[in-house]
């Protein structure tokens, strides 16, 4: 049963390869090679050619794809809290900026590591009072605003977590502050906390105290990729700007809790307690170590020095891309994971992805070496420079986007693909309906009843929106290439994962994060099922109605939203939302026509057989390409208000979130902005978009 339309190989012992070849052992093994030492974005060309040369020798054609980007490289940093006296300062506390070195996990050592650090912060030497920001998120920052803590001239202290980080940044320069200092509060690791009796990493699973969160603070919601060369590819020699739209122009440290401890204690006393101010601002979670979580700012003589020292150059990032020609060249599905990572290990972010990737073209490997041809074209990317801002992909679209925007149906990207127990998937509506389809066709690693799949045991079952923060975003919202990102997320009851500092070592995954290396053979069948699934059914495995009713879904909440604006009265969501309903009943429509499409091809046929069928084949190639076009309809060329890079009308990264995605971005914008006018802008380029799809789907 089902469709055997691969050419010299039926569908289902393609499926029997992609589930049974898949190995503990050998992902561990690959896991082990990319954890190994440093590869930091434009420092892992060794990497880059071996992973070239791994996945030739699976039979996937392979090269590397090099751009010339902008990106820093630190080269000196210093966070001290200073006494100022009449003669100088006393040093009160000069924070360590390192991690401790375990002795039995090797890429935390001296030689392997790389400096605490952030991707695209500026160089810079400051000194002054500072304040305790809660997350940084813009409306902590209002929050203070209201209450006349004074931020000019500052330095702000913020908590990870809730938004991305570079946004701390924006949102502190444009207020005047002067630096950014942020560490990870144990308050966001949930049960697993010492305060709760679990031992620290790597004796326990709760949160190293030594731990710091490298990553980007390019602000990404304004634009990804190379911050010179915004909507082209970085070739050698290209015009650059000078990146203002997307770097910061004032320093940022990241630190741990264990030298953010006498930088909090020192605010005891200072400024009103953020518990004052509402329920969000309480639970910070170090009050058992005597922090009271005082506001602030500092007394003028109570200052921290902050040393940022990066030097940007101008350097290669490596790609590679492999690719399995199809008997369809004009349909073509696109799978993605990045390589480069913050620390010598990176086991989690990104490797437990690489891993699994490696394991997908091996298994499509077998499946050539039988005599399968795919019916349409796989191409796989191992990106370099996501870490930056999504560089090496943003790139490699950008380059590529008049062949990508006729030819691909759908990116699929796995960056974290191991690090917890819970599935986790953020997809474009269209292709929802095939990830509960697969999830259901795979064993579940942790089952409470026997034969359970990933779907039984999905916790949540919910597919989130695209937002950004992963490789998926040039796709999703630049070229209008339906995407999805899944991977295995911590559960409440799995270790600490120690994002982007050095405990996101190989040690950790074997000996904390995936002891058994299911989770990565897991992500790894469900990742090539998906691509399956999408090269080989005749008629494509999507939903147009789905996607159509998600838009139904966002409008009721970009509505919902509205009802805070001031503008929200003079506004009418009918046409928008009769054209909403309207897209939806065509596209049910449209799917019932395709599935029809199916029942007359008849199951079991091979593909060559069509060309006996040659004028419903016809049908089925215009089908298919109507799905494809589906998700284009969609873009707007001269892109989202002050951020025109981003060219999709539904899907953007959330301004001050980053991370999470905002839905019609334009619309939800102008509401908050309490301008009408850019509202009525948003929904007459929304009525077109929608009309166009409607329009593809009829006739
Ligand atoms: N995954 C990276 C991070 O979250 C992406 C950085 C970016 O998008 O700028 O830090
Ligand atoms: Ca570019
Ligand atoms: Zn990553
Ligand atoms: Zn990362």
């Amino acid at each position: 049963s089902g469709w055997p339309q691969s050419e010299g190989l039926a569908f289902d012992d393609l499926k029997e390869i992609l589930l049974s070849t898949p190995d503990e052992e050998q992902a561990r093994t690959w896991s082990q090679y990319y954890t190994s030492g440093p590869h930091l974005a434009g420092k892992n060309l060794s990497q880059a050619l071996w992973t070239r040369d791994v996945w030739q020798a699976a039979g996937v054609k392979s090269d590397i794809v090099a751009y010339d980007v902008y990106i820093n490289y630190p080269a000196g940093h210093r966070l001290a809290l200073l006494q100022k006296k009449k003669d100088g300062h006393k040093i009160k506390f000069e924070c360590s900026l390192e991690e401790d070195v375990i002795d039995d996990d090797p890429t935390t050592s001296l030689q392997t590591r790389i400096p605490t650090f952030h991707g695209y912060s500026a160089s810079g030497n400051v000194t002054a009072s500072y304040v305790y920001v809660n997350f940084g998120t813009y409306q902590d920052y209002e929050d203070l605003r209201a209450r006349n803590i004074s931020l000019e001239g500052k330095i702000a202290l913020a908590k990870y977590g809730r938004n991305f980080r570079g946004l701390k940044v924006k949102r502190a320069q444009e207020l005047g502050m002067v630096g950014v200092v942020m560490y990870s509060d144990p308050q966001e690791d949930g049960e697993m906390t010492e305060l709760n009796g679990y031992k620290p990493y790597p004796e326990g699973p709760a949160r190293n105290p030594s731990a710091v969160q490298r990553g980007s603070t390019q602000f990404l919601s304004m634009l990804p990729g190379d911050p010179t060369t915004p909507g082209y590819p970085s070739k050698p020699g290209v015009p650059r700007t000078d990146g203002n739209l997307s770097l910061p122009c004032i320093p940022s440290l990241p630190i741990s809790y264990r030298d953010a401890l006498p930088l909090l204690k020192a605010l005891n006393g200072h400024g009103p307690k953020a518990d004052s101010f509402n329920k969000y601002w309480q639970g910070g979670g170090l009050s058992h170590k005597g922090i009271d979580y005082n506001i602030g700012p500092t007394p003028s003589d109570l200052v921290l020095n902050l040393v940022n020292e990066q030097d940007y150059e101008i350097t290669p990032l490596w790609n590679v891309i492999g690719i399995i020609n199809g008997t369809i060249a004009d349909e073509v599905i696109v799978l993605g994971n990045h390589r480069d990572a913050w620390i010598a290990g990176g086991a989690g972010d990104p490797n437990s992805g690489s891993a699994a990737l490696n394991e997908v073209i091996r298994s499509f490997g077998v499946a050539l070496s039988r005599g399968w041809k795919p019916l349409r074209t796989i191409v796989f990317a191992s990106w370099d420079g996501e870490e930056y801002g999504l560089v090496g992909s943003t790139e490699w679209v950008e380059e590529y986007v008049p062949w990508l925007s006729a030819s691909t149906i759908a990116y699929l990207n796995v960056d974290v693909g191991a690090r917890g127990s819970h599935f986790q998937a953020a997809a474009s509506p269209l292709l929802n309906d095939l990830i509960y389809n697969v999830t259901s066709l795979v064993p579940s690693p942790n089952t409470t009843v026997p034969g359970q799949t990933v779907y039984d045991t999905w916790f949540s079952k919910d597919i989130r929106t695209m937002g950004s923060g992963s490789d998926f975003t040039a796709f999703q919202d630049f070229a209008g290439i339906a995407s999805l990102d899944i991977g295995f997320g911590a559960g409440p009851k799995d270790a600490v994962y120690h994002y982007h500092s050095n405990y996101d070592s190989f040690r950790w995954m074997d000996t904390q994060g995936d002891k058994t290396w299911e989770y990565h053979t897991t992500i790894t069948k469900i990742w090539a099922l998906l691509a399956a699934k999408l090269s080989e059914m005749p008629v494509l495995p999507v939903s147009a109605e789905t996607y159509a009713k998600g838009l139904e879904k966002y409008i009721k909440s970009v509505k919902v939203g509205a009802s805070q604006s001031s503008v929200t009265d003079d506004f009418s969501f009918v046409a928008l939302e009769k054209a909403a309903n309207n897209l939806t009943s065509h596209a049910a429509d449209f799917d019932v026509y395709t599935k029809s499409l199916t029942a007359e091809l008849g199951e079991g046929v091979p593909w060559w057989k069509f060309w006996q069928k040659l004028k419903l084949w016809y049908a089925v190639r215009k089908a298919n390409m109507k799905y494809k076009l589906l998700e284009r309809q969609f873009l707007y060329a001269d892109g989202l208000d002050g951020r025109d890079w981003f060219k999709h009308v539904v899907f953007a990264p959330g301004r001050w979130t980053g991370y999470a995605g905002a839905t019609f971005p334009g619309l939800v914008e102008g509401f908050e902005d309490n301008d009408l006018k850019k509202v009525k802008k948003w929904e007459g380029i929304v009525l077109k978009c929608l009309e166009n799809a409607t329009k593809l789907l009829s006739n």
